[in-house]
């Protein structure tokens, strides 16, 4: 009989560990919410909605669409994840950056992993023909300003992109990839998927972990397993390994978005692939981005969807942040706002050559989508991936081991990381 693996979520890295591990191994994913649908209704519809004043607090966007939950942070900051079958990867916005400086200075060499990754994920960046002419006056503007804006590479088969400007909300129409596409392969090959099943905690013994508790519904379950690979996001598996007793690090970052947009009438970037390119600064992005959340929840942003025009800045935090008993501690330092100060000036210095009124613009809410290092790769563990916190057949593959936050979209790196992951433990057993 094969050995029992245990993946614990289907994001990123759970649903590329389930598919590299299942066949030498009986892999059995379990997953807190239910399977991925996108949001179904429309921007007009919402429009409506919000007139009668019920769209007040951005946690109801779960009452509507299951698959986006949403947590409070400090400093009014909301903190945004994917819940359901393909995690947060459903509701990205398809990029796809290579992203494994920190790793390479800790001595962990990626090159194979990426190379399978290219042959496994089709990724797109020939999709600026679509842009609208606002977009590509930006991106002239970003060139004339010495910013060197890159178009941005994406995860899909983007030439049938339909510029709906739903990425966020789940492709209608099947064009962005997710890990849902993992789930599949795992599956066919014999994985089992369980959803609404959310483990509380790894039963572990004399540094072996024996399986999970999981609730599924009112009932608690007991699943055993002789590996267990924790994928539960960077929000979900430090309050899963704190509920089995092994605490992370308090140096949590969580990559925080505040847009700056402006009235521009006609411009209808909510049709239009989102983050199409970006400007690197030191630490922050910048990137034009309809922000679906402000237009649903903040006041300011009670105008017609077609005449908004956002850029998104995206901070590289610093890692100063924890999650305990399920609360989130995590503000902005001043270094961060003198960081997001900056780059809030070069966007007001974008819109004002764009020709929009400098003293008219507006912010949506700071919220942030990429939670990880809680348990950051060391040197040490630069073969194993293994901390020796750990049971030694339990690993974590996900978010969480990033050292330091990359202000960068991190999903194809984490995919690369949950390869070798699997790697070492269909080479090693348990
Ligand atoms: C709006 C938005 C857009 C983004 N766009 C991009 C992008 O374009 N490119 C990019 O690279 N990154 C993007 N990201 C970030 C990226 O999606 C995430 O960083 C990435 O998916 C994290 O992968 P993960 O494996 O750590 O966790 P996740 O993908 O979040 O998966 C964790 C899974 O675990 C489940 N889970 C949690 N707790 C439990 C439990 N106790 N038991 C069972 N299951 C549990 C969750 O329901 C979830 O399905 C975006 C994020 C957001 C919010
Ligand atoms: S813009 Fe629309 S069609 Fe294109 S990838 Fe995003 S959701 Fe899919």
């Amino acid at each position: 009989m094969m050995d029992k693996a245990i993946v614990v979520g289907s994001g990123a890295g759970g649903a590329m560990c389930a598919k590299e591990l299942q066949g030498r191994f009986q892999v059995t994913i379990l997953e807190a919410g239910r399977e991925f649908r996108p949001f179904g209704a429309n921007l007009p519809l919402i429009a409506k909605i919000r007139k009668t004043r019920l769209l007040f607090d951005a946690r109801e966007i779960e009452w509507i669409f299951s698959a986006m939950k949403i947590r409070k942070a400090g400093a009014g900051m909301i903190l945004v994840s994917g819940r359901g079958t393909g995690g947060t990867t459903t509701i990205s916005t398809g990029n796809a950056l290579r992203l494994d400086g920190d790793l390479r200075a800790l001595g962990i060499d990626l090159d194979g992993e990426f190379a399978e990754l290219s042959a496994e994920i089709p990724v797109f960046a020939g999709h600026r023909e679509k842009w609208h002419p606002l977009t590509r006056s930006f991106f002239d503007i970003c060139r004339e300003m010495k910013l060197d804006p890159q178009i941005m590479p994406k995860m899909g088969d983007h030439a049938r992109c339909r510029s709906c400007g739903r990425c966020v909300l789940g492709c209608p129409h099947g064009i962005k990839w997710d890990s849902r596409q993992l789930l599949n392969q795992a599956q066919k090959n014999g994985a089992r998927l369980l959803t609404g099943h959310r483990v509380e905690r790894v039963v572990h013994e004399n540094g072996r972990a024996l399986g999970v508790l999981a609730r599924h519904g009112l009932r608690k379950k007991w699943l055993p397993a002789d590996l267990v690979i924790l994928a539960a996001g960077g929000l979900g598996t430090p309050l899963v390994l704190q509920n089995s007793g092994i605490t992370c690090e308090a140096k949590l970052f969580v990559d925080p978005v505040l847009c700056v947009a402006a009235e521009m009438k006609g411009s209808f970037q909510n049709r239009e692939l989102p983050m199409p390119f970006a400007v690197q600064k030191k630490g922050h992005i910048i990137s034009p981005y309809f922000d679906h959340l402000s237009f649903f929840f903040n006041r300011d942003w009670r105008r017609k969807p077609g005449d908004i025009y956002s850029l998104m800045i995206k901070l590289a935090d610093e890692n100063l942040g924890s999650v305990s008993r399920g609360r989130v501690e995590k503000t902005l330092t001043a270094g961060d706002r003198k960081n997001l100060e900056e780059a809030a000036a070069t966007c007001a210095e974008m819109f004002q050559r764009a020709g929009a009124d400098k003293s008219r613009l507006f912010f949506g809410t700071l919220n942030a989508g990429h939670p990880g290092g809680t348990l950051p790769l060391t040197a040490a563990q630069a073969k194993s991936f293994h901390d020796p916190r750990l049971p030694e057949n339990l690993f974590v593959a996900d978010a969480s081991l990033f050292p330091a936050s990359l202000g960068n979209p991190p999903i194809l790196t984490i995919l690369a990381m949950a390869k070798r992951i699997a790697r070492i433990c269909r080479r090693d057993g348990f």
